[in-house]
């Protein structure tokens, strides 16, 4: 068995694979949502060890381990308790539940590293072994690199599931034809990481990312520096137009992961989405974006698109091109960019089901359409396929505080393009020294609302009721907890 240090989860090699510094020391991130996992594993190992009668066992697993939770949160917690029971009664089988795993190992430079798949419970009936990872989330199939483990060490006696609890289903995990070029790809990520542990990269993955506070990419606008003992919420660029309606709607998404009444599992890709998609390739790193010959190859890249929605997306690219044409030596260099900031205030937390003072630190963060430089300045260009609405400027301010903190600099424009069916107009805002400041004092009172919330208690958060709830995605939970 290698040294601990060098060991790593395969969830921990997807982290890196997605970003080096995105593995780092475990911070106080508010996420009851880990917790209820944490607590729903600890009540199905205290029922499975107990045997008094079922009920008497039920009742005392779920006692110790849901009590500091809200109605909504103890409802859930219950109810995936019941499912996974139904999914796996009780049998006269031996039960483990510590440190179950496989590892695949490699020596580099001379040390011996391993990778590692992890169960959270197994049983035994003498004869075979079925091994159980336990999921709560949507999609609950393990990553290839657990399949490949997994083929790769499988004894004839050894079976594995996943207890796919959202879908109230075991599942067999699919074994894979070519486990060690599997294993060879992964490893050679551990590789790249080892070179450079520190190298960042930006993306979708930093919603999900404990280090958003320490990394660099969102700067702390009010500190100088973030201790462990700071709890951390984070707020995208959608839930921030939600916190400005609805602190509760903000609150169920960001910290408390309630389960959302709207969930679609297949969604077709909208003429927005491929309107940016098409811009974008279009115009990153590109020079000639202005010649008319250049503005037809957009025509190239929707080949595949039905001949009028293809007409109205390059009608809709030459006319943000003519908008473009009014800035001097515009530059476009990356698109999708993540862009936001830290704010830390005084708020609360809990400890042993009691209402604590914390310092509470928000990342808010958005990513921003399309950035690069307009003579010299920084730009963003935000692509819209509806008209403006008053939430633009909330927008434009947390790109431009973000886009001026991490290039260090004291100008910043924003500019919107607005590309509807039969228009295309744009609002440029320009940021100086003393907007941005006034910017930042906007957010750190913003930053106060979720410094209210208290872990464990969904219900903790102020709501209030508009035209905004038809559109909600709790609408339903919502009303039963007025
Ligand atoms: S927040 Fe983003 S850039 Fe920063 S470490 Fe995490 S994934 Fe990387
Ligand atoms: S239904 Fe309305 S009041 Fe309730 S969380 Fe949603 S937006 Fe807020």
């Amino acid at each position: 068995m290698s040294d601990k240090d060098n060991t790593f989860s395969t969830g921990q090699i997807k982290k890196i694979s997605e970003c080096h510094s995105s593995l780092g020391k475990n911070n106080q991130l508010a996420a009851p949502k880990l917790q209820r996992w944490k607590d729903l594993n600890q009540a199905i190992i205290d029922w499975m060890n107990n045997d008094a009668i079922e009920e008497t066992s039920i009742a005392i697993a779920e006692k110790n381990n849901f009590q500091f939770y809200d109605e909504i949160q103890k409802k859930i917690l219950s109810n995936l308790f019941s499912k996974y029971r139904e999914l796996y009664p009780k049998k006269d089988t031996e039960f483990e539940f510590s440190y179950i795993t496989k590892d695949t190992t490699q020596v580099i430079n001379n040390e011996e590293y391993a990778i590692t798949s992890h169960f959270t419970y197994s049983y035994n009936d003498g004869v075979s072994t079925e091994f159980v990872k336990l999921k709560t989330a949507h999609d609950p199939d393990p990553s290839l690199i657990d399949r490949a483990i997994l083929t790769k060490f499988r004894k004839d006696n050894e079976e594995y599931i996943t207890a796919a609890l959202e879908k109230n289903e075991l599942q067999d995990i699919e074994l894979v034809d070519n486990p060690d070029a599997i294993i060879e790809q992964h490893f050679e990520i551990l590789k790249s990481y080892i070179t450079n542990r520190q190298k960042r990269n930006p993306g979708d993955h930093c919603s999900i990312c404990n280090m958003a506070s320490r990394c660099g990419q969102f700067p702390l606008i009010n500190s100088d520096k973030i201790t462990n003992r700071v709890r951390e919420v984070k707020i995208s660029k959608t839930n921030l137009v939600k916190l400005n309606n609805c602190e509760r709607r903000a609150a169920w998404n960001v910290q408390y992961g309630i389960p959302r009444e709207d969930f679609v599992e297949f969604e077709t890709e909208s003429t927005a989405t491929k309107f940016h998609t098409y811009t974008q390739q279009m115009l990153v790193n590109n020079q000639n974006f202005l010649d008319v010959k250049n503005i037809d190859l957009f025509n190239d890249l929707t080949t595949d698109e039905e001949a009028t929605l293809r007409e109205n997306l390059f009608k809709k690219y030459s006319e943000l091109i003519t908008k473009l044409k009014e800035y001097k030596n515009l530059k476009i260099t990356d698109s999708e960019y993540q862009l936001g900031f830290t704010c830390i205030v005084d708020g609360v937390s809990t400890k042993d089901g009691e209402v604590i003072e914390k310092k509470v630190a928000t990342i808010f963060m958005g990513k921003a359409d399309l950035v690069g430089r307009a003579d010299g300045v920084p730009i963003i260009v935000e692509l819209k396929t509806r008209p403006e609405i008053p939430e633009d400027l909330l927008e434009a301010q947390l790109y431009a505080l973000g886009a001026s903190l991490i290039l260090r600099t004291e100008e910043v424009i924003v500019l919107h393009v607005y590309s509807l069916n039969d228009q295309t107009f744009n609002k440029e805002r320009r940021f100086e020294l003393s907007e941005l400041d006034s910017v930042k004092k906007k957010f750190i009172e913003i930053s106060k609302k979720p410094a209210s919330w208290l872990p464990f208690d969904a219900l903790s958060t102020r709501y209030t009721i508009g035209d905004w709830c038809q559109y909600c995605e709790f609408k339903t939970t919502c009303s039963e907890y007025r």
